[in-house]
C-alpha cells in the first residue's frame, strides 16, 4: 500500500548537514548548521547547563510524571519574564499566558494552531526572505501565508519603505510575523527608530504582531537589547504573541525547549486563551518533556547561574562576532572585490553573504563549503583556522 510513495527532498536547511556528512574530504566546512560552534569547531554544552543538570540528577526528590498539558510552571512564569521583561506590567497583571512548547518551532505552531482556530483574521504576513520553515509551520496550522518585503539585495540592508508599504495595504487585522532580532537568513535588523514607526503603523491598523524570538542574547550579547522590539509592542498595552526558543541561547537544541506567550489586554481573557491553547496540545503532544524545561527554570530562578549564563551567552556572541570582522578583514587583505562591509554590518548567527546559487555550488564543489543555497552562512560554525580557506573560496567564486 506504500510502493507509490515517491522520494521527498531533503530539508533545505537540515538536508546541507546530511550532504557535508558525507563528503570524505578533510578540509570540508559545515556553515549551513544553524548551531553554535566552538573555535574548535565542536559543539558546546554551557558549564552552567551542566551544573543544572548535576542538581537535577542529585535531587532524589524528582520525579518522572507527566507535566501539566502547559508545561513547568516555573518555567512559564521565568520565560515571560525573561522575554517581556522582570517588571513588565503585563506579566504583573496576569494578562500574559505562557505555555511551554517544543522549541522555537513548536511555539510557532502551537500559536499559528491558536489563531487559525480564534482569530477573526487567518493571514499571516512573513518577511521575504524569512526562516524557511515559517510558510510551511503556518500553513500545515491552517494560516494563509502572505509576504511583506524585508530585505533589499542592492543595499544588503532593510528595504523599510518596502516593509512599510506591505504593511500598509496588508488587511486589518492581519497577523504579522516579526523576527524579534537577528533577523534570518539576512542579520539585518530594523533600528530602535525603524521598530517604533512599524508599531505606530501595525497599531493604526490593528495588525497581529507574532514575534519569533529564536536568538535572545545571542545577537547582542545582552538578553535585554535583544527583547527591545518585543517590548516596545507590549508597553503599549496591546495584545501580541511570542515564541521563546532556548536552542541557541541556552544551547539546549535537541532538548526542545521553548516557550509560547499570548499577551492579552486583561487577565480574564488571557486565563480563557489559556484554557482554549490546552485544547490545541492535548490532541498534538499531550504535555512537554520535562528535562529542558527543568535545566532552564533552575538557571533562571537562581542569581549566580542567571549571571555565569549571561557571561556564557556573551562569550558565544562575542565569539561570532569576531568571526565577522576576521572574515571581513581577510577578504579586505585579499583585495576580494566587492563591498563587504555587510558581513559586519549583519547581526546574529548568520551572515547573508550575497553568494548567489551558483557561487555556492562551485564552493561546495571546489572547496568542501557547506551552506544554504541562499548564500547564508552560519558564522557559530566559522574559526579563526578556517577563515583563510573559506577567504579563498569566497574569492574564487566572485573571480571565477
Ligand atoms: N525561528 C527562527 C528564525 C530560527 O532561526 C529557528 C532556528 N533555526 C527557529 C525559529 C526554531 O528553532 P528551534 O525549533 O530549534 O527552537
Amino acid at each position: 500500500v506504500f510502493a507509490h510513495i515517491v522520494q521527498a527532498p531533503e530539508d533545505p536547511i537540515l538536508g546541507v548537514t546530511v550532504a557535508y556528512n558525507k563528503d570524505p574530504s578533510p578540509v570540508k566546512l559545515n556553515l549551513g548548521v544553524g548551531a553554535y560552534r566552538t573555535e574548535e569547531g565542536k559543539p558546546l554544552v554551557l558549564n552552567v547547563v551542566r551544573q543544572a543538570e548535576q542538581l537535577l540528577v542529585n535531587d532524589s526528590s524528582r520525579v518522572k510524571e507527566y507535566l501539566p498539558i502547559v508545561g513547568l510552571a516555573d518555567f512559564n512564569k521565568l520565560s515571560a519574564k525573561l522575554i517581556l521583561g522582570p517588571d513588565s506590567p503585563a506579566v504583573q497583571d496576569n494578562r500574559v499566558t505562557t505555555v511551554q512548547c517544543l522549541s522555537g518551532t513548536g511555539s510557532l505552531r502551537v500559536g499559528a494552531e491558536f489563531l487559525a482556530r480564534h482569530y477573526h483574521e487567518r493571514t499571516i504576513y512573513i518577511p521575504v526572505p524569512t526562516w524557511g520553515n515559517h510558510p510551511k509551520v503556518f500553513t500545515l496550522a491552517g494560516l494563509s501565508v502572505k509576504s511583506y518585503r524585508y530585505y533589499d539585495p542592492t543595499t544588503r540592508g532593510l528595504n523599510f519603505q518596502g516593509l512599510l508599504e506591505d504593511l500598509q495595504s496588508a488587511p486589518s487585522g492581519a497577523i504579522v510575523l516579526l523576527h524579534a532580532c537577528a533577523h534570518n537568513p539576512t542579520g539585518v535588523d530594523p533600528t530602535p527608530q525603524q521598530w517604533e514607526q512599524i508599531r505606530q503603523l501595525m497599531r493604526s491598523k490593528a495588525l497581529l504582531p507574532f514575534f519569533d524570538s529564536a536568538y535572545q542574547g545571542f545577537a547582542s550579547g545582552s538578553l535585554d537589547a535583544d527583547a527591545q522590539s518585543v517590548r516596545m509592542f507590549v508597553a503599549d498595552g496591546g495584545e501580541c504573541l511570542v515564541a521563546q526558543s532556548y536552542a541557541k541561547n541556552m544551547g539546549l537544541y535537541g532538548e526542545r525547549v521553548g516557550a509560547l506567550s499570548i499577551v492579552c489586554r486583561a487577565a480574564d481573557v488571557a486565563g480563557r486563551v489559556e484554557s482554549q491553547l490546552k485544547l490545541v496540545i492535548r490532541p498534538m503532544y499531550s504535555n512537554p518533556p520535562i528535562h529542558g524545561a527543568s535545566i532552564v527554570a533552575t538557571i533562571l530562578k537562581d542569581r549566580n547561574m542567571f549571571h555565569e549564563w549571561t557571561l556564557e551567552l556573551k562569550a558565544m556572541a562575542d565569539r561570532i562576532i569576531s568571526m565577522r570582522q576576521q572574515l571581513f578583514d581577510a577578504l579586505r587583505a585579499r583585495g576580494t572585490p566587492g563591498d563587504w562591509s555587510h558581513i559586519i554590518k549583519q547581526i546574529g548567527m548568520f551572515t547573508f553573504t550575497g553568494l548567489n546559487s551558483e557561487q555556492v555550488a562551485f564552493m561546495r564543489k571546489e572547496y568542501h563549503i557547506y551552506m544554504t543555497s541562499d548564500g547564508r552562512i552560519s558564522m557559530a560554525g566559522l574559526s579563526s583556522r578556517t577563515v583563510p580557506h573559506l577567504t579563498d573560496a569566497i574569492h574564487a567564486a566572485v573571480t571565477k
